[in-house]
């Protein structure tokens, strides 16, 4: 700032290009949705400045109108998809979903293809994809087709609770948050602008509990990322209604197995016996709590253990036995969990020093710890933030209520996580917002659904450049 005072010339050539600046910010022919892209994409001004308009363009109000229209319509198509059982493992179930989705797609221009999920023993994700005119911006739009609600679950159907709200299986997480996407996309056609960008939506089959390898499992989604510039994710998220995800947790899976001197318990700690299996599980987990509990939004838990002299465990089912004596000194232990970082550093860190802590070891007592990233962190980008000031400012210039941050300690792991790093940018926690997700008495607010319509089409329009028709 010093220089620019110091020299006149400086101070004229910022003011000159101060006011073309703002002659272009308040220009009537410069339309809202592009002067406050631009504005976001020179990073000019903070978010809370940019243009404060205003109005929506004339394809952004048919956009609006559109959604409108189309309301009842994706209610319908919601009952519809909440009353096929589509719970992970029910694979037909599933694919039924993606049956019921796939026309809404074809309607739109989309082709549409099935991903077999044989090679990671899930049923597949529902693939559709539109070219449009070739050269618009790349958006992966992401979703699922499965619940957590199996057929043996007794909640099986939509219902509706008064005027404005249903329950169902998956009705917010996320058969809403798939309507939603279809009915943006819908008014995105009715506006004239979807051709000028180039789409790929990815529909998992597994997102609730996702197949192995998980590199097979989501094998379609890094390729669609690694193409894409922009993710969208369509998730519910939390339970706000105004509020959007830029950052989510990853979440890893780790286990670890210690193994001791068995001997009677009179001569532990004695040279040849040492402090056995059960103290050196102990000593970890009590040095993984100390070390890991300080550095937020960082989270480890140890979700289930069993020690004794003859230890079973199923890593699938999440189940075990054990069997030991009082008088035995403890031959093995073993201890399953979780870690759920917010970024790679984050996570890269704790990994360190989970292995550094695991290796040091009690007299005579061994422990191996194995580690799975299932679900990588998706960190708070700079990119992800712009994303959000174009979604909250589409929201304000139509009148809806501004859009915030979800606090990522409230975010779990989604699918958007395996697109973090892959593309410029993304935001998730676009779809249909509820309540008690993943519970008997899931419900989704269907007042929401053209909110979130809206929302999501203004803010893909603007994505597009917005090009009059
Ligand atoms: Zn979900």
């Amino acid at each position: 700032m010093a220089e620019v005072v110091d020299h006149p010339l400086s101070v004229l050539c910022l003011l000159r290009s101060l006011s073309a600046f703002c002659r272009l910010m308040t220009s009537s022919r410069m339309r809202p949705s592009r002067a406050s892209t631009l504005a976001l994409l020179l990073g000019v001004f903070p978010f809370t400045q940019v243009a404060r308009s205003q109005s929506l363009s004339e394809p952004e109000r048919r956009i609006v109108a559109s959604v409108d229209a189309g309301h009842a319509g994706a209610v319908e198509l919601l009952e519809r998809l909440v009353n096929i059982n589509s719970g992970t493992h029910n694979f037909a179930g599933v694919r039924a979903v993606a049956d019921a989705l796939a026309p809404g797609f074809q309607r739109l221009g989309f082709t549409t293809r099935w991903s077999d999920g044989a090679s990671w023993n899930r049923a597949g994700h529902l693939i559709a994809e539109r070219r449009g005119n070739g050269t618009g911006r790349k958006v992966l739009l992401i979703g699922h087709l499965d619940t957590v609600f199996e057929p043996d679950s007794p909640f099986q159907r939509f219902e509706r609770v008064g005027a404005d709200s249903a329950r169902g299986p998956g009705i917010a997480d996320m058969k809403g948050g798939n309507v939603v996407m279809l009915l943006a996309l819908g008014a995105l056609k009715d506006a004239g602008l979807l051709d000028q960008l180039q789409l790929s939506a990815v529909l998992t089959g597994d997102e609730e509990d996702s197949g192995r390898p998980i590199a097979d499992a989501r094998a379609d989604l890094t390729r669609a990322a690694d193409w894409a510039d922009i993710a969208l994710g369509f998730e519910n998220g939390p339970e706000a209604p105004h509020v959007a995800v830029i950052a989510r947790r990853g979440s890893t899976t780790w286990w670890l197995r210690t193994s001791g001197t068995p001997s009677h318990s009179s001569q532990v700690f004695r040279p040849e016996v040492g402090s056995g299996a059960i103290y050196e599980v102990a000593r970890i987990l009590s040095q993984f709590h100390d070390s890991l509990s300080t550095d937020p939004p960082l989270t480890f838990n140890p979700g289930v253990i069993v020690g004794g002299t003859t230890v079973t465990f199923d890593a699938v089912q999440n189940r075990g036995t054990a069997f030991g004596k009082t008088n035995v000194v403890a031959e093995s232990a073993y201890v399953a969990g979780d870690l759920r970082a917010l970024t790679p550093e984050q996570l890269a860190r704790a990994k360190a020093t989970m292995q550094r802590l695991a290796a040091r070891h009690y007299p005579r007592t061994n422990a191996v710890l194995t580690i799975d990233d299932g679900y990588p962190p998706f960190a708070p980008t700079e990119g992800n933030r712009r994303l959000l000031a174009l979604l909250d400012q589409g929201s304000r210039d139509a009148g809806l209520p501004p859009v915030g941050p979800v606090d990522p300690a409230r975010a779990g792991a989604a699918d958007i996580s395996f697109v973090a790093g892959r593309v410029e940018a993304g935001l998730d926690g676009l779809g249909l917002k509820g309540r008690a997700d993943h519970t008997v008495h899931e419900t989704a607010d269907l007042t929401m659904l053209a909110v979130q319509g809206k929302r999501a089409a203004i803010l893909m329009a603007r994505l597009a450049g917005g090009r009059e028709q």
